[in-house]
C-alpha cells in the first residue's frame, strides 16, 4: 500500500470548537494582537509550537501508575536513567523540569561574561540563557540554510569554515563549549547531517573545545539520516542516535519534542568535573539528582516516549503528514522553506508578504491574518523573535522572517490538515491588503512571548 496511515487509533477524544469570526476579532485585540496571549480554547487548530503539545500513547499512560514519587532514589529515575543511557550512551544523565532548565544549568556554570558560543543556530531560550550568562551566541549556519528556496539534504549543518574561523580569529579559550542543534529549529527544522557532526566533533578537538548538543529532536534528524545519508539507509533511527550521541560531550534535552511527553528535559555529559558542576546546579535550581524538578511519573512517561520516537513507523507518519501540508502550500504557490522540516512547514514571510519591510514584521501580520481567517495559531520566527538591537540602539531585523506551522505529535488527522489548507486558500485572497504591525510594549527578553502589537 502506497497510503501511509496514522500508526495508531484514538481512544480519547477532546473537543476542539472553532468560534465565530467576530469571536476571534475580539480575542486578537484583548491579546494585545500576540498570539502568545490568547486563550488556547479560541484557537481551534493550534500549531503555536510541538513543544509538550503531543499525544502520550496507551503505554506512556500505563507506565505513568509505576511512577514511584520518592523523593530520592526512585526506581522511575532508574528506568529513565536507563534509557536515555541506552540512547545516549553518557555516563552522567540529569533530569531537568525543561530543555531551558538543561541550558541555564550548563550556562550557569560554564560560561564567563565575554565568552562566545558558537552554534549551527541558537533556539530562542538557548539564546536568552547563554546572553543573560554574558556571551556571545554565535549562528554559524551554513549558506544553503539561508536559502530558502534552495534544496539540499541537510541545510541544519554547521559552516565548518567559519566555525574555524571563529576559533581562530577568537582564541580557543574565549569558546566554553560549542553546540549543534539537531535538527535545526530556527533554520527551518532542518536536519543536520552525520558527516558534519562528526567534522564539527573532529574541530572542536582541534583546539580542545568541548561539543554540546540540543538534541530535542534527536529522533527526527536520525530519521532523516537514515533516508538521506549514504551509509545510513540499513540502520535502525537508535543506532544512528547512538553514533549521533557518541561525538557529544554533553547535551541538553527537551523531552517535550521527542521524548513525547507534556513537560520534561535532560542534561547529559560524560566529563566528572562537568558533573560535578551540574549536580551542584541541578539540586540548587530544579530538584534532587534522581528527580530533577519531575514527578517519577513524568520519568516513567518519558522513558517509554523516547523509544517510541525511536520507531519507524512512526517517523515516517509524522513525516508524512508534514509533506500533506507542504503539497497543500504548493498547490496554492505558497512560498515556503524547502525542503520541509522534520516537526514544521516554515512559511516565508518575506517572499509571501513582499510589501511589508522587515521592522513592520510581515511575520506577525502573516501569523495574525491566519488566525483571523480560520481561528489557526502559528508563530512568528523573525524580526520580533530573532531582531537584536546594535550599540547605538536601533533594531536590526532577524536574517529570515518565517512564519512556522508546528505539527504537535500525534494530534490532528487529515482533515484538520485539509482545514489548515482552506484557510490558507482564504486568506491569499487580499494577501496585498495585509498590514504590518509596530511593537507597543516589549520586555528586555525574549519579546515575542509578551509584547504588544498594534496594526499600522
Ligand atoms: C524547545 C527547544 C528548547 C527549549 O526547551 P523547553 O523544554 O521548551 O525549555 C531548546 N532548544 C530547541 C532546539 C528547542 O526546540
Amino acid at each position: 500500500m502506497k497510503t501511509i496511515i496514522e500508526p495508531f487509533r484514538i481512544k480519547v477524544t477532546e473537543p476542539l470548537k472553532v468560534i465565530s469570526k467576530e469571536e476571534r476579532i475580539a480575542a486578537l485585540k484583548n491579546a494585545h494582537n500576540n498570539v502568545f496571549l490568547l486563550h488556547s480554547e479560541d484557537c481551534a487548530i493550534d500549531l503555536l509550537t510541538d513543544s509538550g503539545t503531543g499525544a502520550m500513547s496507551t503505554k506512556q499512560w500505563a507506565a505513568m501508575m509505576l511512577g514511584d514519587e520518592s523523593y530520592a532514589g526512585s526506581p522511575s529515575f532508574r528506568r529513565f536513567e536507563e534509557t536515555v543511557r541506552l540512547i545516549t550512551g553518557m555516563k552522567h544523565i540529569f533530569p531537568t523540569h525543561q530543555g531551558r532548565a538543561a541550558e541555564g544549568i550548563l550556562a550557569l556554570t560554564k560560561i564567563k561574561p565575554g565568552d562566545i558560543v558558537p552554534n549551527n543556530s541558537h533556539f530562542d531560550t538557548t539564546r536568552a540563557n547563554f546572553e543573560f550568562a554574558g556571551a556571545y551566541a554565535m549562528d554559524l549556519i551554513c549558506e544553503e540554510g539561508l536559502e530558502n528556496d534552495f534544496v539540499a539534504p541537510f541545510k541544519g549543518n554547521m559552516d565548518l569554515r567559519k566555525l574555524e574561523d571563529t576559533i581562530t580569529g577568537n582564541g580557543a579559550e574565549k569558546i566554553p563549549f560549542a553546540m549543534m542543534t539537531v535538527t535545526n529549529n530556527t533554520s527551518g527544522g532542518q536536519p543536520v547531517s552525520m558527516e558534519n557532526i562528526r567534522k564539527t566533533k573532529a574541530l572542536l578537538d582541534k583546539y580542545g573545545i568541548p561539543f554540546v548538543m540540543d538534541v530535542c529532536r534527536f529522533a527526527e534528524n536520525a530519521f532523516f539520516i537514515q533516508q538521506r545519508e549514504k551509509g545510513y539507509e540499513n540502520k535502525t533511527l537508535l543506532e544512528i542516535a547512538q553514533e549521533m550521541f557518541s561525538y557529544a560531550d554533553a547535551a541538553t534535552m527537551s523531552l517535550k519534542k521527542d521524548g513525547l511527553v507534556n513537560i520534561g528535559g535532560f542534561l547529559v555529559c560524560n566529563d566528572d568535573d562537568w558533573a560535578e558542576d551540574f549536580k551542584n546546579a541541578l539540586i540548587m535550581r530544579e530538584g534532587f539528582i534522581t528527580y530533577g524538578g519531575l514527578a517519577g511519573r513524568d520519568l516513567e512517561a518519558a522513558a517509554v516516549g523516547l523509544m517510541e520516537a525511536l520507531e519507524t513507523d512512526y517517523q515516517k507518519y509524522r513525516h508524512a503528514t508534514i509533506e500533506y501540508l507542504a503539497k497543500a502550500l504548493d498547490s496554492k504557490n505558497i512560498p515556503y522553506v524547502k525542503p520541509v522540516g522534520g516537526h514544521a512547514v516554515f512559511i516565508d514571510a518575506k517572499a509571501f508578504l513582499p510589501h511589508i519591510p522587515p521592522l513592520e514584521y510581515p511575520g506577525i501580520a502573516l501569523v495574525n491574518t491566519l488566525y483571523l481567517a480560520g481561528g489557526i495559531r502559528s508563530v512568528e520566527l523573525g524580526s520580533v523573535m530573532f531582531g537584536r538591537f546594535d550599540d547605538n540602539g536601533n533594531e536590526q531585523p532577524g536574517p529570515l522572517e518565517l512564519v512556522r506551522l508546528a505539527i504537535p505529535r500525534r494530534v490532528y488527522t487529515q482533515s484538520h490538515f485539509d482545514y489548515i489548507a482552506e484557510t490558507l486558500d482564504y486568506l491569499m485572497q487580499d494577501v496585498e491588503k495585509v498590514k504590518g504591525y509596530k511593537i507597543t510594549y516589549q520586555p528586555k527578553y525574549l519579546r515575542h512571548f509578551t509584547c504588544h502589537f498594534e496594526q499600522l
